[in-house]
């Protein structure tokens, strides 16, 4: 089990949100600090899963599923073309230990990527 993480409150609602998307398993939210003009949060409920690695190996149906929500974010956000960002680890930018994908989109084409 993953530690407590910020996400983990979101989850439960000890932290609002703004729901974007929700299915049974997966929920999404505006990043708090944007650094694209769409920037979206999608994360499992679950909080077994510290990064992607770990997801993919545990669940990857669930992964998929995070995959879908962020297409589906992407078309109602933007043109539908996104970028999907998983940091892993501190030194590659992670700061949250609850497994996420930043859904990236709109104007991207002379955007560094995240976390560089
Ligand atoms: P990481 O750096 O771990 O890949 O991404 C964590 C992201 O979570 C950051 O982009 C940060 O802005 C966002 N974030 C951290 N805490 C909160 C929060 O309480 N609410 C929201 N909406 N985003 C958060």
């Amino acid at each position: 089990m993953a530690e407590e993480t910020v996400f983990g409150k979101i989850v439960s609602g000890e932290i609002p949100v703004t729901r974007l998307a929700e299915t049974e398993r997966v929920i999404a939210f505006h990043d708090m600090a944007p650094q694209a003009p769409v920037h979206i949060l999608v994360i499992p409920k679950s909080t077994a899963y510290a990064n992607v690695t770990e997801l993919a190996a545990g669940d990857p149906a669930l992964l998929a599923e995070m995959v879908a929500v962020a297409k589906q974010l992407a078309e109602e956000h933007a043109n539908g073309e996104y970028r999907l960002v998983f940091n892993n680890g501190p030194t590659a930018g992670q700061t949250v230990f609850h497994v996420h994908a930043h859904v990236l989109a709109g104007g991207l084409e002379e955007s560094a990527l995240l976390g560089s």
